[in-house]
C-alpha cells in the first residue's frame, strides 16, 4: 500500500513513522525547503558584530509528555538515546508579577508549595490540593478524551470512559476554569493568574473555556517539563531521522495543490506546477484542517462549516540576541500582566493590551552555544489574536515598545540597549510559513463546553482513505496532542 502525507509538522512524521513500520510506502511532502513546519530552528547574527551567532527554535520552546515521542522508537526498536537525549528541568518557570513579587514554580512539589507560600501568600497543603485535583481530573479524563477518536462508536463503550461519563460532575464542565481556579485557590489572585494562564497552553481563555482545563497543571507539575538537547527542533530532527532510518522517502519544495478523489476515496495527489496525478491508496493530512478541504478538496462548504469554530489565539514573537546575561530568569519566564481579564477581553477583539504577559524563553542558560559567551538568545512571546487584517506591523511597533518598557522596569536595565540581533514573527507569517489558518497556533480554541467534540476527526465521514493528523484537527494542539493524533490515525488505519 502506498501512502501520501500532506505536510512535514510533527505529526505528519510521526504518522510517516508509524505506517512504515505496517510495511506501507510512505512517502511525505513538504511545500517548504526545511522539516518540521512550526517546530524548527534558525539562527541571525548581531547586526553590528556579525561573527556573533544566536540560535532560535522557531515556535514551540515547552516540552511536555516525552514518552510519545520516546514511543515512535520503541516500536521501531530503534535505540531513542542514539537519536535524541532530553532532561528533566528542575525550576519549570520562574513567574514576575508588576508589583515585584516573583516565585519559581519548581518541578519539586515539597519546594513549590513552599516557594508560593513564603512568595505569594499560599497554604502549602493547599497548593498540593490544587495539583492533586489537576491530577485526578486528567486520570478520570484525560487519558480516555486524549488517546481515543471521539468519533467512533466504540470510544464510547470502553468500561474507562463509561466510568468518567458517570462522574463528570468532578471535572468542573460546566463551570469557566477562571471560576474553577477561584475555587481552587481560595481567592489569592497570584495563585488563579499563575492557574488560568495555562489556559494559554491550548490558546484559550481562561474565562470563557471549562474547568476541564483545570487538569493542564498536571501535565507541568505531574508529569513534569523536559528540555531537549540542543533544542526543541531536535525533537523534529529526531523523528526525522527515524523514518529516514526506516526507508519514509522525504520531498521537501513540494506543495501539493489537489488531493484527487476518485469515486468517494482518495486516490492520489498533484503537487503545485506539475501536470501528472501521482496516485496512492491513501492520503493523511498534515496540513491545517480548514486549508485542506478549502484548497486541495476544493470543498468551500466544508471549509466554512470548519471556519464558523473559534480559532486559538496566536503569538507575536521576538527573537532577540541579548549581549547580558540575568540570572533572575531561567529558561522559562513569565511576567503577568496587571489586568489579565482585560488581556483576554482585548485578544477576544482582535486586540493586545499595552500591559500584556509577556513570555521568555532562553535556551542558552541550558545549551550555552545557543550565544555568544556572556549573551542570552530571547524568545518574546506575546499571546495576539488570530489574524483578522489587523494592521500587524503598526501592532508590531507599539507592542515592542511596550514590553520593553515593562521588561526594563522589571529587570532594572535599559533592555533596548542590549538587543544586538533581532527577528520578528506575526500572526500572518505563522499562517504564511506553514499554512496555519489565520495564523492559530493551535487550530480551534478551547472556549466552549463542546470544543473537544467540534475538532474535526482523524478522518474523514465522506471520503475513503483520508485521515487527518496535526494541531488543527483532534485532540487538538501542542506536541504531545499532536503526536496523538497520529497514534489515533494508525489506530483508525488498522481498523478501517
Ligand atoms: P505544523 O507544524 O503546523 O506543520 C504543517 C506542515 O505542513 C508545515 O511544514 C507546512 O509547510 C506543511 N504543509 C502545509 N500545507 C502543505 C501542502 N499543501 N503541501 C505540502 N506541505 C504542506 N506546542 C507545544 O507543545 N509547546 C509549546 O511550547 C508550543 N509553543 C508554540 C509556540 C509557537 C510560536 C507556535 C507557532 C506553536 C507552539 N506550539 C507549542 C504548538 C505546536 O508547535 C504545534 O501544535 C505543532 O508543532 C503543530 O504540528 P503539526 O503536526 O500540526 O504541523
Amino acid at each position: 500500500m502506498n501512502i501520501a502525507i500532506v505536510g512535514s509538522g510533527i505529526a505528519g512524521l510521526a504518522v510517516a513513522v508509524r505506517m512504515r513500520l505496517r510495511g506501507y510506502v510512505v512517502d511525505v511532502y513538504e511545500k517548504n525547503a526545511y522539516v518540521g513546519g512550526k517546530l524548527s530552528a534558525f539562527e541571525i547574527a548581531a547586526k553590528n558584530n556579525p561573527q556573533n551567532i544566536y540560535r532560535f527554535d522557531a515556535g514551540p520552546s515547552l516540552f511536555t509528555m516525552p514518552q510519545y515521542v520516546e514511543e515512535l522508537f520503541t516500536l521501531a526498536n530503534e535505540p531513542f538515546d542514539k537519536y535524541f537525549n532530553y532532561t528533566k528541568v528542575d525550576d519549570v518557570c520562574h513567574y514576575f508579577w508588576n508589583d515585584g513579587t516573583n516565585a519559581i514554580a519548581w518541578a519539586d512539589e515539597e519546594k513549590l508549595a513552599h516557594e508560593f507560600s513564603e512568595k505569594l501568600g499560599v497554604n502549602t497543603t493547599d497548593v498540593k490540593q490544587i495539583f492533586l485535583s489537576a491530577q485526578n481530573k486528567y486520570e478520570l479524563s484525560g487519558r480516555i478524551f486524549l488517546e481515543n477518536s471521539l468519533h467512533k462508536i466504540k470510544t464510547w463503550f470502553k468500561t474507562d470512559v463509561l466510568r468518567a461519563l458517570l462522574q463528570t460532575y468532578k471535572l468542573d464542565i460546566f463551570t469557566s476554569m477562571h471560576t474553577t481556579n477561584q475555587n481552587l485557590a481560595h481567592g489569592n489572585l497570584k495563585l488563579i493568574q499563575f492557574l488560568d494562564r495555562f489556559a494559554t497552553y491550548n490558546g484559550s481563555n481562561p474565562y470563557k473555556a471549562s474547568g476541564i482545563l483545570s487538569m493542564i497543571p498536571h501535565f507541568e507539575h505531574g508529569f513534569g517539563t523536559y528540555y531537549p538537547e540542543g533544542g526543541m527542533h531536535n525533537i523534529t530532527q529526531a523523528v526525522y531521522k527515524l523514518g529516514e532510518k526506516l526507508g519514509v522517502k522525504y520531498h521537501f519544495n513540494s506543495e501539493i495543490e489537489e488531493i484527487i478523489i476518485n469515486q468517494g476515496k482518495a486516490s492520489g495527489i498533484k503537487l503545485k506546477n506539475k501536470n501528472s496525478v501521482i496516485p496512492y491508496d491513501a492520503v493523511v493530512s498534515n496540513m491545517d484542517v480548514y486549508y485542506t478541504y478549502q484548497k486541495l478538496l476544493k470543498d468551500a462548504l466544508t471549509a466554512e462549516k470548519i471556519n464558523k469554530q473559534e480559532r486559538s489565539s496566536s503569538a507575536l514573537i521576538f527573537y532577540w540576541g541579548i549581549n547580558k546575561t540575568f540570572s533572575q530568569l531561567g529558561l522559562h519566564n513569565i511576567l503577568f500582566s496587571e489586568n489579565y481579564k482585560s488581556e483576554f477581553e482585548a485578544l477576544a477583539q482582535g486586540k493586545i493590551i499595552s500591559d500584556p504577559t509577556v513570555y521568555i524563553n532562553i535556551t542558552s542558560k541550558l545549551t550555552p552555544t545557543d550565544a555568544p559567551a556572556h549573551c542570552e538568545n530571547w524568545f518574546v512571546m506575546i499571546n495576539a489574536p488570530f489574524d483578522e487584517g489587523q494592521d500587524w506591523e503598526a501592532m508590531k511597533i507599539k507592542l515592542r515598545a511596550d514590553v520593553l518598557k515593562k521588561l526594563s522596569k522589571i529587570l532594572n536595565c535599559d533592555l533596548e540597549n542590549h538587543i544586538e540581533a533581532e527577528q520578528t514573527l506575526l500572526p500572518t507569517e505563522i499562517e504564511s510559513k506553514t499554512a496555519s489558518f489565520k495564523g492559530a497556533l493551535y487550530g480551534t480554541s478551547s472556549n466552549s463546553m463542546t470544543s473537544a467534540f467540534m475538532r474535526h476527526p482523524n478522518f474523514s465521514r465522506k471520503i475513503k482513505s483520508l485521515y487527518f493528523c496535526g494541531g488543527s484537527v483532534h485532540p487538538g494542539g501542542g506536541i504531545p496532542l499532536c503526536l496523538l493524533s497520529a497514534k489515533i490515525v494508525d489506530d483508525i488505519f488498522v481498523a478501517h
